[in-house]
């Protein structure tokens, strides 16, 4: 009987993929921006994605602009 795995390590398996699908390039993308994240007021888990790019704590109401799929975009 095989051995049975989590959804999360399911989830961890795909990001570590070397030659990446499509459903998983696409996962990559939509799994953390479904995800909640810090707000930069009140440090609490509770931000939020309402629409590309916008950003929204659910606990102090603190709405802001970020990137697509993240709150925070890597600048260099
Ligand atoms: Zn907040």
């Amino acid at each position: 009987m095989p051995k049975r795995i989590t959804p999360e390590e399911r989830v961890a398996r795909m990001m570590f993929n070397r030659a990446p699908t499509l459903k998983i390039r696409w996962a990559r993308c939509v799994l953390p921006a479904r995800s909640r994240h810090v707000c930069p007021r009140c440090q609490k888990k509770a931000v939020r994605r309402i629409a590309v790019g916008i950003w929204r704590c659910r606990s102090c109401g603190f709405t802001f602009a970020g990137g697509a799929y993240t709150p925070t975009v890597e600048r260099r």
